[in-house]
């Protein structure tokens, strides 16, 4: 933004990346769906094809809708703007983002990665099943500093972790990983609650199809970084084609102005319902950072300005009394993903983690009896009527089987 004071966070979710506006003469973003530019100087298209190529940000011509849109561009401007970053680069979906990163890892001579769990389940799914070729080590967040070898190229975190909420220290893993550069997935936190690179992260990976886009209409990936490490992530989206399209890049430009709004909300619908769930009978353990019972629950203060907007919890009665929750929920709905303006619930064990071995759920917390909910901006008592008549139908299922 081109004022000479800080503008605040909310006033940038509406307005960052639409400095061009007033040149195009437009009061929303155009789409440019071209997959192709004319190059009505060959001089000038070449120096841009081969600047381009090398990952520069933008050149004098586009020429290919898979080096440069900039649709696409104007949202990567206006989420740099949001994590404090000098550029974001996007991709199709969250795992194109973290597959580019790897690659770029590899294509820069990194071997090793260094990854703490829990993490979303297809991300330690790619990074375990040697696809990238980097040999990934899963290792304790105080155990980094030992563990670094000459070839470890990242170390690889994420904050509020999925499914647990766990947190971890953004601070001092930096600091344990030293020169070796390290990555935060945000995805549960969004900027409004957290910008690892102001804390030291040297990547910052969104699902952006979860809070950012935030009306479960976009699939999409984000990562924010420096200019300089921006050019090989480009590079390997250049050669992979995992781009995120226009349309979807549009759409995610659409829900950035709500995005403070609908986080807000969200989030102080999900302290309600922890703490009402936390009471519950039927539910052994709820699991938020808001209520202290995550891991590192005093990280709330230190690296976020609020506890989130997901919560877990732990039925009595295991995969019986989840799969009775789930099929008793009439206004949420049972389903994958979250950061939606609805309520969503879903069984990290038989859903989004079920590609990690048994072993390794157990070892994280995944037990058969969790349940992971991400709270909508609905009202919170519409949402936990409804939760609350699918805990008792669960608990009744319960005492009927006993
Ligand atoms: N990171 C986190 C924390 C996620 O929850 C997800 C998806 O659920 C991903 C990454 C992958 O993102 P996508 O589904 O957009 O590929």
């Amino acid at each position: 933004m081109s004022t000479s004071t800080p503008t605040a966070f909310e006033t940038r979710t509406v307005h960052a990346g639409r400095e061009d506006f007033a040149s195009l003469g437009v009061h929303a973003p155009p789409i440019d769906l071209s997959t192709t530019y004319p190059v009505a100087d060959l001089d000038i298209g070449t120096a841009s094809f081969d600047a381009l190529v090398a990952g520069q940000a933008t050149a004098a011509n586009p020429i290919y809708a898979r080096l440069h849109n900039p649709t696409v561009a104007r949202v990567e401007r206006a989420l740099a703007d949001l994590e404090g970053t000098e550029a974001c680069v996007a991709y199709g979906s969250g795992m194109a983002a973290l597959t580019a990163l790897l690659g770029a890892m590899r294509l820069q001579g990194g071997r090793h990665v260094l990854v703490v769990r829990p993490l979303y389940g297809t991300s330690d799914h790619l990074l375990a099943c040697g696809l990238t070729g980097l040999d990934a080590e899963f290792v304790q967040a105080d155990e980094i500093t030992g563990k670094i070898r000459g070839d470890t190229a990242l170390v690889v975190i994420e904050t509020p972790a999925n499914p647990t909420l766990d947190l971890v220290d953004i601070r001092a893993v930096v600091a344990a990983a030293g020169n070796v550069p390290v990555v935060v997935d945000s995805t549960f936190a969004t900027p409004v609650l957290q910008q690892p690179a102001l804390l030291g992260a040297r990547y910052v990976l969104h699902s952006a199809t979860k809070f950012l886009g935030g009306h479960g209409d976009v699939i999409a990936g984000v990562l924010c970084c420096s200019e300089v490490d921006a050019a090989p992530l480009r590079q390997v989206r250049a050669a992979t084609g995992g781009l995120l399209h226009p349309l979807g890049a549009y759409l995610l430009h659409r829900g950035l102005p709500t995005l403070a709004l609908r986080v807000e909300r969200a989030q102080a619908n999900a302290m309600i319902i922890a703490e009402r769930l936390a009471r519950h009978p039927a539910v052994a353990k709820a699991f938020y950072p808001g209520l202290g019972t995550v891991r590192n629950s005093d990280l709330v203060k230190t690296q976020m300005r609020g506890p989130g907007c997901l919560i877990a919890f732990e039925l009595h009665g295991g995969h019986a009394a989840a799969a009775c929750v789930m099929a008793s929920v009439r206004l949420m709905t049972p389903a994958v993903s979250l950061g939606s303006v609805d309520t969503l619930i879903q069984h990290p064990a038989g859903l989004t983690h079920r590609v990690l071995d048994e072993a390794t759920r157990a070892a994280t917390g995944i037990t058969p009896g969790l349940l992971r909910l991400s709270v909508g901006i609905e009202h919170a008592d519409d949402l936990w009527q409804d939760l609350s008549q699918a805990l008792d139908a669960a608990s009744s299922m319960l005492a009927k089987a006993a």
